[in-house]
C-alpha cells in the first residue's frame, strides 16, 4: 500500500491543521489548554481542495475560520466522519457555513453500517435536543456511503479506508496524494489480531500517522479494556511496525492535563524519535 499518487494534477502542497484533539468530551480547563479542549477535527488542504476529518467541537472553530477566509465566496469541502460518537459529530450543528453559505457545498463521507449520517444529523438536531431545525441549513449537502475500500477523489487523490476496533465501529482513513500520505486512525483498541493487522496495513509507509493515544498504558491495562481506545505505547508499535514516518498522538483523554501529555511525548520518544502530540492550531506542511 506504499503508493503515492504520481500524476501531476493540481495540489502542490498538503497542509494539515488540528482544530480539535481531545477525545470523548470537550475539556475547556486551564490545565488542558496548551494541547486544547475541543474534540476531534483535522483539516487538510491540498492546494485549494479542503478535506476535513471528523466534526467534533473543533469543527465549529474551523467553520468560523472558513467564513473569515472565504467571506461571501462559496467554497466546497469533503468531510470524512469516522463514526457517530458525540466527540466526532458534536460540531456539526454549530458549523456556521452550513447555515450561512447557500452556494457552498459539503460532501459528507461516512459509513451507514449502523445508520446514515444524514439521519444522524437530523436526529442530533431533533426536538428536544436542539433549538434550530435542520432545514435552516442552506448549504448544499451530499452524503456518500463508504465502506472498506478505496475512493477516487478529484486530481488523482485517493482515500482508502479500514474498519477499526471500536464499539459500533469506526473508520480509519488513508489519504494518498502526490505530496504525501496521511493516515487518520482514531478510536481504535489494540488486541484483536485482524484489526491490529488492518491498521498497520492502512498506515504502511505513511508520511503522517495520526493515531488514538487516549490512555496511558497502565490506565488501559487496569480498567479500560473494551472501551475502544489505544495508548501511546501501542501507537509507537503501530508507527514502527507500519513503517510510517511521523506519529501524531491524538484523541487525548479528557482527564489528561498538558503535563501528562508532555510526559507521554517524552516517554514515547524513548522508543521512536518522530513523535508529537496533536495540539489545537498545530500545522504540518508536506
Ligand atoms: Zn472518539
Ligand atoms: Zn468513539
Amino acid at each position: 500500500m506504499r503508493s503515492k499518487i504520481t500524476d501531476k494534477a493540481a495540489p502542490e502542497f498538503m497542509r494539515v491543521k488540528f482544530w480539535g484533539v481531545r477525545g470523548s468530551t470537550p475539556t475547556p480547563q486551564v490545565e488542558n489548554l496548551r494541547y486544547g479542549g475541543n474534540t476531534s477535527c483535522v483539516e487538510v488542504r491540498l492546494g485549494d481542495r479542503i478535506y476535513i476529518f471528523d466534526c467534533g467541537t473543533g469543527f465549529r472553530v474551523l467553520g468560523h475560520e472558513l467564513e473569515r477566509e472565504f467571506g461571501d465566496r462559496p467554497f466546497a469541502a469533503h468531510i470524512f466522519v469516522s463514526h457517530f460518537h458525540w466527540d466526532h459529530i458534536q460540531g456539526i450543528p454549530f458549523f456556521r457555513p452550513l447555515y450561512d453559505s447557500p452556494n457552498s457545498q459539503f460532501v459528507f463521507h461516512s459509513s451507514s453500517r449502523t445508520r446514515g449520517l444524514e439521519q444522524v444529523m437530523a436526529e442530533q438536531m431533533a426536538s428536544p435536543y436542539f433549538p434550530v431545525n435542520l432545514d435552516q441549513m442552506k448549504a448544499k449537502r451530499d452524503f456518500c456511503d463508504i465502506q472498506n475500500g478505496c475512493l477516487d477523489m478529484e486530481d488523482g487523490i485517493k482515500i482508502k479506508t479500514a474498519w477499526l476496533n471500536h464499539p459500533q465501529g469506526c473508520l480509519g482513513f488513508r489519504l494518498e496524494t502526490k505530496e504525501g500520505v496521511l493516515v487518520y486512525a482514531t478510536d481504535n483498541e489494540p488486541g484483536d489480531p485482524n484489526f491490529d493487522k488492518a491498521v498497520r496495513k492502512l498506515a504502511e509507509g505513511a508520511d503522517i500517522l495520526i493515531y488514538d493515544a487516549q490512555y496511558l498504558p497502565e490506565e488501559y491495562e487496569a480498567r479500560r479494556h473494551g472501551w475502544g481506545h489505544s495508548h501511546w505505547r501501542e501507537a509507537v508499535n503501530v508507527v514502527m511496525e507500519s513503517g510510517a514516518k511521523e506519529l501524531i498522538l491524538y484523541h487525548h483523554d479528557p482527564d489528561h492535563t498538558d503535563a501528562i501529555v508532555d510526559k507521554v511525548v517524552r516517554d514515547a520518544r524513548n522508543y521512536y524519535p518522530k513523535v508529537r502530540a496533536a495540539a489545537e492550531g498545530m500545522e504540518i506542511v508536506l
